[in-house]
């Protein structure tokens, strides 16, 4: 039976990837310190004989008996807010959790995935998004901990598949939603749809002119999966739906796929530096995966708001 270790498997895309795995057949073993992360992710797995999850800090020596597969390395705050709040463990995840996971996936000759991000392009001056464009990130800016720590990965990543033939894979994620984000995690989809279910004002950064392009869980994993089959392909692949909306734009659905009467309101800008449109060219992912999104963002949301609703309305 294949075996998989998953950092961040208790967290919002590593337990849908973490479903999937054990979906395919694999023996998956969690690894997640639960900082952002949460049990109830993976509680529906608690009995299931092939899923293990163990605590831990994977920045810290990591010891796993037996064979492994292959590793995803998807541990890491993630939102704008947590960018503020916990820069060093971000950095720290990237850097030294990098290197650890690459560590344990070059001792086992196991197959590695990283986790990475639009954000490697930071306030992009390219539009849309290719592979190639090498980005545009203010080191010492509020979103300087997760672009730089993300871009410390992927140059890690590779110089272990130049400089140890590690067999990896960088996926580049750009903005998703679905199920399991965390209600209180402070970005835009949990807090428009909370607000909307709540009847409190939603609220716009900025102008509400940037963009952005949603895709929907279900599609992302689809897309990581195909990824990690792939045989011998090392360069980072977008990942995400191309179907770019303005942040207004984004309000004004919810508040009606909600049925809300909140009001819109306008607040200043979380991060001045933050990315004025991102949007992903995916003709390498519909080249090498045959992969595109499926599930359009209005059904992706309907389904979201459905989770959010229950979630709130239960004690
Ligand atoms: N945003 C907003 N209101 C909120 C939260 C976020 O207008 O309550 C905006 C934010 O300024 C950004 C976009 O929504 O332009 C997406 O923000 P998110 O926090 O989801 O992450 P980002 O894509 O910036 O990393």
């Amino acid at each position: 039976m294949p075996r998989a270790v998953v950092t961040g498997g208790a967290g919002f895309l590593g337990s849908h990837l973490v479903d999937r795995l054990l979906a395919e057949g694999y023996e998956v073993i969690v690894l997640d310190n639960l900082i952002t992360g949460s049990v109830e992710n993976i509680v529906h797995l608690a009995g299931n004989e092939r899923f293990r999850f163990i605590k831990q800090d994977v920045t810290e020596y990591l010891y796993i008996d037996g064979a492994v597969d292959i590793v995803f390395h998807f541990a890491s705050p993630a939102s704008p807010v947590d960018f503020v709040t916990k820069p060093i463990q971000i950095l720290k995840v990237n850097a030294l959790g990098t290197h650890k996971t690459l560590g344990l996936a070059k001792a086992k000759g196991a197959r590695y995935v990283l986790a990475s991000t639009s954000e490697v392009y930071g306030d992009p001056l390219v539009h849309p998004q290719t592979e190639d464009y090498t980005g545009n990130v203010n080191p010492v800016g509020v979103r300087g901990a997760y672009d730089e720590g993300k871009r410390f990965a992927e140059a890690m990543t590779i110089a272990y598949h130049r400089h140890h033939a590690l067999d990896t894979r960088i996926v580049r994620i750009f903005n998703t939603f679905g199920e399991r984000m965390r209600l209180d995690d402070g970005r835009m989809i949990p807090n428009f749809i909370g607000q909307a279910l709540r009847g409190e004002p939603i609220t716009v950064y900025g102008d509400g002119r940037q963009t952005r392009s949603l895709c929907y869980v279900s599609d992302l994993i689809e897309g990581i999966w195909r990824l990690a089959q792939l045989p011998d392909y090392h360069e980072p692949v977008n990942i995400g739906n191309p179907d770019e909306r303005t942040v207004i734009e984004i309000a004004q659905l919810i508040k009606s796929l909600a049925q809300s009467s909140s009001e819109i309101v306008f607040r200043p800008l979380f991060s001045p530096d933050e990315p004025r449109r991102r949007k992903p060219d995916i003709t390498r992912a519909r080249q090498l995966l045959g992969w595109e999104p499926q599930v359009s963002i209005e059904e992706g949301l309907r389904r979201t708001i459905d989770y959010f609703r229950a979630r709130l309305s239960s004690p």
